[in-house]
């Protein structure tokens, strides 16, 4: 990785040289370099001697709570006033695997409304201009990484015990699909094999992160292929689209869906997809590519979100059928745009 971190690292390393009163947030739906990045900084800063508190807007999915400490995660939607305490209490609020207040939902005013210092340790492009502290790489493969690296290069990786190393290798392995893509730099090995050297359990990680579902969700998988699919070959896309009460239909569960947006890519000439799940007052949006057609700038422009070129989310208030119809007709406009991303044989 470039060395544009160095200086945020070196400032904030400074700024926690004495204990403070430190409270840890990650965004709405965690997924798991959210909850393993703000894990392992957790550990790490408890290690130091400061008083840390983590907060996540909404639950997590159950094939996270293997992660060590999360039964100390506060829910904000579950327990508001506890969140609002220790917001209230902090001296630095550190915003982890996130940069924009709207990924927060309910919780974002309450951290614009605070005086405390913000910090922020982020991939994410565009990073708002309110953090005093900086630790921001859209290279980096996960936000798990940046915790290794601030750890390391501050001069602490004694400290990355087993279950730090497994948090921060839980995150890097499923911010990338399985070490597969989202890594551009060779350094991000490095660093895994680092963390192997800490006595991690990778059968383990692996298996309570891939093996851990229930049949339903295997069987909506199922449902979602065969039933819920369209290609739409000419833009090189295909989608999925779950009705509420296709989701209902198989007991789903907050992470249900987790992975399903990226299924179509295995299609041969697929290098677009989306995922559409019905909430109650809104549609979710899920975008993945490969190669060179930017998915955050769709949901940017026309879906109220944003996220990499290559994964990216956000969500519209139309009905699920304007919704979809609304994406196939941006996807026309990029037409051109996408068929110089993927020349024929792509
Ligand atoms: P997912 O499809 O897994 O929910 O999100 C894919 C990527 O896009 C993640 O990196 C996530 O942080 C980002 N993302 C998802 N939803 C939003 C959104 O509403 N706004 C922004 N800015 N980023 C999002
Ligand atoms: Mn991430």
């Amino acid at each position: 990785m470039d060395k544009s971190i160095n200086k945020g690292i070196a400032e904030l390393s400074k700024a926690l040289e004495q204990p403070k009163n430190i409270v840890l947030v990650t965004h709405i739906n965690p997924d798991g370099d959210a909850i393993g990045s703000t894990m392992g900084f957790y550990h790490y800063l408890l290690a130091k001697g400061h008083k840390v508190t983590a907060i996540t807007p909404n639950d997590f999915p159950d094939f996270l709570t293997w992660v060590h400490g999360t039964e100390k995660i506060i829910v904000f939607q579950k327990n508001q006033k506890k969140a609002s305490e220790a917001i209230k209490n902090a001296e630095i609020i550190v915003c982890v695997d996130f940069n924009d207040f709207r990924r927060l939902k309910d919780l974002g005013p309450l951290l614009e409304n605070s005086s405390a210092t913000k910090a922020l340790i982020d991939h994410h492009p565009d990073p708002d201009s309110v953090y005093q502290y900086m630790i921001h790489n859209i290279k980096a493969a996960a936000t798990a990484e940046l915790v290794y690296k601030y750890i390391t290069l501050s001069g602490d990786r004694a400290l990355i015990d087993t279950d730090i190393a497994e948090c921060l290798y839980a995150g890097i392995m499923t911010d990338t699909g399985c070490f597969s893509y989202n890594i551009s730099n060779p350094d991000t090995f490095l660093s895994v094999a680092d963390l192997m050297e800490c006595g991690i359990n990778r059968d383990k990680i692996y298996n309570h992160l891939y093996d851990n579902f229930t049949e339903e969700r295997m069987r909506l998988m199922g449902y979602s292929l065969n039933e819920r699919m369209v290609t739409l070959h000419k833009c090189h896309a295909a989608y999925i689209a779950l009705t509420r009460e296709d989701m209902e239909r198989y007991h789903f569960k907050t992470g249900d869906s987790e992975g399903f947006v990226n299924l179509p890519l295995s299609i041969k000439g697929i290098h677009i997809t989306a995922l559409f799940t019905e909430k109650k007052d809104h549609v979710r949006i899920s975008l993945r590519s490969r190669g060179n057609f930017a998915v955050n700038e769709i949901c940017n422009k026309y879906f109220e979100g944003g996220g990499h070129k290559n994964a990216a989310g956000g969500e519209s208030k139309l009905s699920l059928k304007e919704t979809i119809e609304k994406f196939e007709k941006v996807l026309e406009t990029y037409k051109d745009e996408i068929e110089k991303c993927y020349p024929s044989g792509f």
